[in-house]
């Protein structure tokens, strides 16, 4: 083969025998190429070339093709080419079974991927079993759907293909829900931590003592006197016990800041498991739940189980002062003060 007036169009700087092999493409001239290259960098182009010595890459554009070759030669793939056939390098990486490229691919349209080809990507990404980016694609789909949707790409989808259209439309819903199922969680966690939090505090209160409410039986020294520094619930939950001391109305009366009161209180002894605990009512209502030999709450029972392993959970995960900044930020967000358990 007379390949004496072609330049070296793969970047090869090794020294290689003459090209024994034309690729054909769908338009321009063949391009010489070394079947043991091809054959060692894809076990489909080795089959072509086992079978009948030909090689027939068509309906890419031709720069494309020599791209990919050019990968095959060096493993090398640069942004520009990706910038310029990144899709059709990924389509050419999963037929000739290439995963390096793919590899590549997959992350660089990834960072490419906008309102404007997302359509092409995503079908792409179907077509090339790329689960990642095509996850990608629903995620900027359903988030920018109102952009998307005067896109030629969409438009073309629409009257070409709309069982695609159904189906993308079925995951952007399954999407949008899941995400509304994770807020929601993130919410009832939240509610959780803050429990959580006003439970240790109420026993911190009840036990050592803090600012201007104490057990009975201790003087509190100056030093604790002093504003709380250990949690920030602990000046309202303070407010709460003074309050339902004195309250005149009572829950029974219907003073929803004594309902509150009373709702720590309870879901306090649910959880406690000391024997000389100090926090009011604790032991009477734990007595009181035995005498009666009541079925418990399984809604109480429910909530006090959550608390109980959000607390564990942050404490094995979190550390301590990030836990301490994260509590800080739900209780300022929804504001421990007010809230009333259900
Ligand atoms: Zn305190
Ligand atoms: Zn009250
Ligand atoms: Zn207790």
């Amino acid at each position: 083969m007379d390949t004496s007036k072609t330049n070296n169009p793969f970047r090869i700087t090794r020294v290689l025998p003459e090209p024994d092999l034309y690729l054909h493409t769908s338009r321009g001239k063949p391009i010489p190429v070394h079947a043991i290259v091809l054959a060692s960098a894809s076990p489909v182009l080795e089959n072509m070339i086992m079978s009948n010595r030909t090689v027939k890459i068509q309906g890419v554009p031709y720069d494309a093709v020599t791209a990919f070759v050019s990968f095959l030669y060096t493993s090398r793939c640069t942004e520009e080419e990706m910038e310029k056939y990144g899709m059709h390098l990924l389509a050419l990486s999963h037929v000739y079974l290439v995963p390096e490229l793919k590899r590549r691919c997959i992350k660089g349209m990834s960072q490419r991927v906008n309102t404007e080809n997302v359509v092409d990507v995503l079908q792409l990404a179907k077509m090339c079993d790329a689960p990642d980016l095509y996850v990608k694609c629903i995620k900027l789909l359903t988030g920018n759907f109102k952009e998307v949707e005067k896109t030629e790409g969409w438009r073309f989808l629409q009257h070409h293909d709309p069982r695609l259209e159904l189906d993308i439309l079925r995951l952007m819903d399954e999407h949008e829900s899941r995400k509304k199922k994770c807020r929601k969680q993130r919410e009832e966690e939240g509610l959780y931590m803050q429990l959580s939090e006003a439970m240790d505090c109420l026993e911190h209160i009840c036990t050592e003592g803090c600012t201007d409410v104490g057990p009975y039986d201790m003087e509190l020294s100056k030093e604790k006197r002093k504003p709380c520094s250990m949690f920030d619930t602990c000046q309202p939950i303070q407010v709460l016990i003074r309050h339902f001391a004195t309250c005149k109305k009572r829950v029974n009366g219907g003073c929803l800041r004594c309902k509150g009161m009373w709702q720590l209180f309870r879901l306090h002894s649910f959880i406690c498991q000391h024997d000389s605990c100090k926090v009011p009512l604790c032991r009477q209502i734990q007595l009181k739940m035995q005498q009666e030999n009541k079925k418990v709450d399984a809604k109480w029972k429910l909530l006090a189980r959550k608390v109980a392993s959000v607390k564990a959970m942050s404490s094995l995960s979190v550390p301590k002062r990030k836990r301490n900044e994260e509590i800080r930020d739900t209780i300022n967000n929804s504001g421990i003060r007010n809230f009333i358990l259900i």
